[in-house]
């Protein structure tokens, strides 16, 4: 029996139109009927955020989106706020994923802002870190991991911190099919951990969920899952087809 309650999320990325992701709800909800101690969040396009939610309301499975703005409302053009993503029925949001760091210009400092502003909105932050190949590389990717945590992180209260997801997610393993092998992700995970004892002490640090993500799949999902500090699976790819989502979920439950 784990310690904290694992957490599985499909992010979608840029994939589906409302009556793909229809279809894929649908089915997925057939595949999962009995869920009860794994939480389950599927991360859909904005588009698709409110139908999904319509879907899934008589369900456990929970709703999130891929980012969000960090002001409550205002003159920024293709921007989305927290106060709009809860009135779709989101409960989560994932912050800082690679590619929005990548190709969008996401830092520390703006996934912090934001952190902040999605839990003053009560939804969950997915607070994604992880190194690419060079800084692995170069033995570099314990200082990045640290320094994206504890940045990412800062000023959020140690009340507060059990209602924080990370995410790890080495970026040479995200969509390569090349997953970290159990034992490279787990010595991050205790990494994080212990990164979170410095900041709130070994209490809160405890409760505080570390997903893993990278070229999760129904092949890699349990021994991943298996690792102690490994709390769940943030699934990109493999959440776009309900069948090996869902085996992915019965394997953290
Ligand atoms: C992701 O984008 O968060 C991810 C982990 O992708 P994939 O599972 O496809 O590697």
């Amino acid at each position: 029996m784990k310690l904290r309650r694992p957490v599985i999320a499909g992010n979608w990325k840029m994939h589906k139109t409302v009556h793909e992701a229809e279809g894929l709800v649908k089915d997925l909800i057939l595949e999962l009927p009995d869920v009860s101690n794994t939480d389950v969040v599927l991360c859909p396009p904005f588009t698709a955020l409110y139908r999904v939610a319509e879907l899934v309301s008589k369900t456990s499975i929970r709703v999130g989106a891929q980012d969000m703005h960090w002001e409550k409302e205002g003159a920024y053009t293709g921007e989305i706020s927290a106060t709009m993503l809860r009135g779709v029925y989101c409960r989560y949001v994932i912050l800082g994923h690679s590619e929005r760091r990548q190709y969008f210009g996401e830092t520390n400092q703006t996934v912090n802002r934001k952190a902040k502003t999605a839990m003053a909105a009560n939804l969950r932050p997915i607070v994604c870190v992880g190194e690419t190949l060079e800084q692995r590389e170069k033995q570099d990717f314990k200082a990045i991991v640290r320094s994206q945590v504890i940045e990412s992180l800062d000023g959020i209260p140690a009340d507060q911190s059990g209602e924080l997801i990370l995410a790890y997610e080495p970026v040479w393993a995200i969509g390569t099919g090349r997953n970290a092998t159990p034992a490279q992700a787990q010595e991050v995970h205790a990494l994080i951990r212990s990164i979170l004892v410095e900041i709130y002490g070994v209490k809160q640090a405890k409760k505080v969920r570390i997903q893993y993500g990278g070229s999760v799949k129904p092949a890699n999902a349990a021994e991943l899952l298996s690792q102690p500090d490994i709390d769940g699976a943030l699934v990109g790819g493999a959440s776009l087809e309900a069948r090996g989502f869902a085996a992915i979920v019965r394997a953290a439950s």
